[in-house]
């Protein structure tokens, strides 16, 4: 899709939605803590739907059941961040390590293909200029993806 400007809670919203049957069915609860104030950035909003869809569906499937999901939009320096965070397990430290790496997943066959935190990466990293990080204990896993406000310089 073309780079254009995006408000990156209508694209976040737009995902909630296309996943709402997953989320309910689990009884998940979202909460979202939106900063209206931020403005909209450059993006490819197709791309990032991609990153939002992996990681809400992540977030949701390491609930296993039910628990709350929680979005959070801040200003971060010169860049918006966005945090999805969940109630499930935690990421073992022993995974950790690896949960970037392509086709790797501790989902059972026909679950995971191990493909979304790699193409989530590779949209934000390398197509965004931005950054994805995280931090995960027992009950509090958090992904924070951090974009620029303004296009980089080429
Ligand atoms: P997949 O979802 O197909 O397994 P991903 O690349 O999206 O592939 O994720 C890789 C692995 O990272 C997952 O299998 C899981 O072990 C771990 N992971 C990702 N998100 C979370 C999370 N929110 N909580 C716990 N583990 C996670
Ligand atoms: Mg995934």
């Amino acid at each position: 899709g073309p780079f254009q400007v995006v408000d990156v809670h209508e694209l976040l919203d737009a995902t909630l939605i296309m996943l709402n049957a997953k989320i309910s069915k689990q009884g998940v609860r979202v909460v979202t803590h939106y900063d209206r104030e931020l403005p909209p950035i450059p993006a490819y909003a197709a791309e990032l739907n991609q990153v939002w869809t992996n990681l809400i569906a992540n977030a949701v499937e390491a609930m296993h059941g039910d628990g709350t999901l929680t979005i959070t939009t801040s200003l971060d320096g010169d860049c918006l961040a966005v945090e999805i965070a969940d109630t499930g397990a935690g990421i073992p430290a022993e995974v950790r390590p690896r949960i970037f790496e392509p086709f790797f997943t501790t989902k059972p066959v026909g679950e995971g293909t191990g493909l979304g935190l790699d193409i989530s990466y590779r949209i934000v990293v390398k197509k965004h200029h931005g950054d994805i990080r995280v931090t995960s204990a027992p009950g509090d896993t958090r992904f924070t993806v951090v974009l620029p406000l303004t296009e980089a310089a080429p």
